[in-house]
C-alpha cells in the first residue's frame, strides 16, 4: 500500500477577554442571564452603528506580536453574509482581504523534536450568539453575539493529530501569557475548525475536508485520526475525496457530511460601510511591542540564567500559574532552586492535574516564602515543613504561627541530641558494632531512632554530625 501523509491546517478562534464587546458597549461576560448583555448594535436593529473597541484591537495586535506576525498599518472590516438564527444581522463583521496581522508562526516540540508551524494571518471578528437546544426546542442567547474573536489561520504545516494538539496547546499557553483571552475550553473561549487531507509525500496536496463541532483538544486528536483513516479508505477503494464540511460526532467518534459546497465568494464579503478602515501607526504598534508581557520561552531562558535546569524551567513555564507563583515566591524569598524544588514536588503533588484548566494554588506566595525560609534555615525539618504545608494548603494561614503553636521547631540542641543518640547506642550494641566495622548504611537506622525518640523533630544534619563524632 502506498504511504500516505496526513496534512492538517487549523483555524483557531479565540474570544478576547475585553471588558466590552467588539463594536458596542455591552459587557463581555460569560455566564450571565441569557440576553441581558444585548443592545441595538449587537442584535442588529436598524440605525444602530458599530464603533470598534480599541481594547479588542490592541489585544489582537498583542497576540500577533507574540507569535511574530507583521501588523498591518491598514486593515478593513468586512461583512460576511449568511443567515443563521444565532446571527441576527445576517452578517458577521470580520476581516478578509486586509486582516490586522499577517504571517507569524507557532513553534511546537514533540518528543524533543522542534517544528515551526506557519500562520497565514490573524484577523479580528465578532462572535455569534449561542444556540441552546433542549427538549422543547431551540433557544438563542445573544450575550455572546458581538464578543471579539481573533481567528488564527495556520498554513497546512501539520502532519499528525499530535502536532495539531501541540499547536493548540501552544496557542492556549501564549493566549494566557499575553493575557488576551481567558482561554477556557469549557467556556468555549477557544474553538477550532480542522482541515484535513491526505496525499503521498512529494505529490501535490490532496483535497481537504473541514471538520466542525470540535469542542476539546481530545476531539481534535480523535477527529483527525478518524478522518485520515476515512480518506485513505476512500482513495484505496478507488474513490475520490470531495471538498466538503464535515461534522464531528463526539459520541459516535465519526465525521459526517454537512455541506459540500461553500466558497468564500458565497459569503459575498464586502467592506462594512459603517466602519472606517483601521489605521494603526508604527508608533502604536511599537508601544504594544514594548509592553508585551514575558512569553514562556523568554521566562524559560531567564530561569536557566538563575540556575534552574532545563527540565525544571520547562515545568514552571508549562502553565502561567506556576511561573507567576514561582516569580512571586522568589520575589519575597530569593532561593530559586529551593523554591522550584518545592513547587515541582510538593505543590504539584497536591494539585489535581487532571483538571488542567484554571489551576489555583491555595497558598499565597508570602506564606510559602515564610515556610521555605524556616525550612532552609533549619528551624523546621522536611517532615515538619510538609506537615505545615498540608495545613496551610487547607486554610492559607501563617506558617510561623503554626510552627510555634504545634511546637514543630526542630531540635538543634547538640548536647540534648547527643544524649538521645548515646542512649540509643547503648540499647543497640550490635548496630554500633556493625557501623564501626564499616556498615555505614546503618546511619539511617540511627537517624530514624533519634527521630522516633524526638517525635520527628530532630535536626538530621546534627544527628549525622554526632554519628561521625561518637562512632
Ligand atoms: P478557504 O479560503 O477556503 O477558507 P484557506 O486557504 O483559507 O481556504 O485555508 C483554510 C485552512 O485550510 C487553512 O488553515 C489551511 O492551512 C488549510 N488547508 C488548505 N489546504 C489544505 C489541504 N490541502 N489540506 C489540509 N488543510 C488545508
Ligand atoms: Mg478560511
Ligand atoms: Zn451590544
Amino acid at each position: 500500500m502506498a504511504e500516505y501523509e496526513a496534512v492538517i491546517g487549523l483555524e483557531v478562534h479565540s474570544e478576547l477577554n475585553t471588558k466590552t464587546k467588539c463594536f458596542c458597549a455591552c459587557k463581555n461576560e460569560f455566564g450571565a442571564e441569557p440576553n441581558t448583555h444585548c443592545c441595538p448594535v449587537c442584535i442588529g436593529l436598524p440605525g444602530a452603528l458599530p464603533v470598534l473597541n480599541q481594547e479588542a484591537l490592541k489585544k489582537a495586535i498583542t497576540m500577533g506580536l507574540a507569535v511574530g506576525c507583521t501588523i498591518n498599518n491598514y486593515s478593513v472590516f468586512e461583512r460576511k453574509n449568511y443567515y443563521y438564527p444565532d446571527l441576527p444581522k445576517a452578517y458577521q463583521i470580520s476581516q478578509m482581504v486586509h486582516p490586522i496581522c499577517l504571517g507569524g508562526h507557532i513553534d511546537i516540540n514533540i518528543n524533543g523534536k522542534p517544528k515551526t508551524i506557519r500562520l497565514n494571518h490573524i484577523h479580528l471578528e465578532e462572535d455569534a450568539g449561542k444556540l441552546i437546544h433542549d427538549n422543547d426546542g431551540t433557544m438563542v442567547d445573544y450575550n455572546r453575539g458581538g464578543v471579539p474573536l481573533i481567528e488564527m489561520v495556520s498554513e497546512p504545516d501539520m502532519n499528525s493529530a499530535e502536532e495539531a494538539v501541540a499547536f493548540l496547546e501552544k496557542i492556549r499557553q501564549i493566549l494566557l501569557y499575553t493575557g488576551v483571552s481567558n482561554a477556557r475550553m469549557q467556556e468555549g473561549n477557544i474553538r477550532c475548525d480542522v482541515n484535513v487531507s491526505v496525499h503521498q509525500k512529494g505529490t501535490p496536496l490532496g483535497t481537504r475536508a473541514e471538520l466542525k463541532n470540535i469542542n476539546s483538544f481530545r476531539a481534535v486528536e480523535r477527529s483527525i485520526k478518524y478522518e485520515v483513516d476515512r480518506q485513505i479508505d476512500v482513495i484505496e477503494s478507488g474513490g475520490k475525496v470531495v471538498q466538503e464540511t464535515r461534522r464531528w460526532d463526539d459520541d459516535k467518534g465519526q465525521t459526517f457530511t454537512m455541506r459540500t459546497k461553500e466558497d468564500s465568494q458565497d459569503y459575498r464579503y464586502f467592506p462594512d460601510p459603517d466602519i472606517l478602515p483601521i489605521h494603526v501607526s508604527d508608533e502604536y504598534v511599537a508601544n504594544i511591542r514594548a509592553t508585551l508581557p514575558k512569553l514562556p520561552e523568554q521566562r524559560k531562558q531567564d530561569y536557566m540564567q538563575i540556575g534552574l535546569n532545563e527540565q525544571d524551567a520547562d515545568l514552571l513555564v508549562s502553565n502561567k500559574v506556576f511561573s507567576d507563583y514561582f516569580d512571586a515566591v522568589c520575589a519575597i524569598y530569593n532561593e530559586p532552586k529551593f523554591v522550584c524544588n518545592w513547587i515541582t514536588s510538593e505543590v504539584f503533588k497536591r494539585l489535581n492535574t487532571e483538571e488542567d484548566e484554571d489551576i489555583n494554588i491555595p497558598v499565597c506566595a508570602n506564606n510559602l516564602a515564610k515556610l521555605l525560609k524556616m525550612y532552609k534555615d533549619g528551624v523546621i525539618n522536611q517532615a515538619g515543613a510538609r506537615q505545615v504545608f498540608d495545613e496551610i494548603w487547607i486554610h492559607d494561614s501563617d506558617p510561623v504561627e503554626i510552627v510555634d503553636k504545634q511546637g514543630l521547631k526542630q531540635l538543634s540542641d547538640t548536647s540534648a541530641l547527643e544524649d538521645v543518640l548515646k542512649k540509643i547506642m547503648v540499647d543497640n550494641p550490635d548496630a554500633v558494632e556493625s557501623f564501626k566495622n564499616g556498615n555505614t548504611k546503618l546511619a539511617s537506622f540511627f537517624v530514624g531512632q533519634v527521630m522516633k525518640a524526638t517525635k520527628g523533630k530532630a535536626n538530621p544534619k546534627i544527628i549525622n554530625e554526632l554519628l561521625s563524632k561518637l562512632m
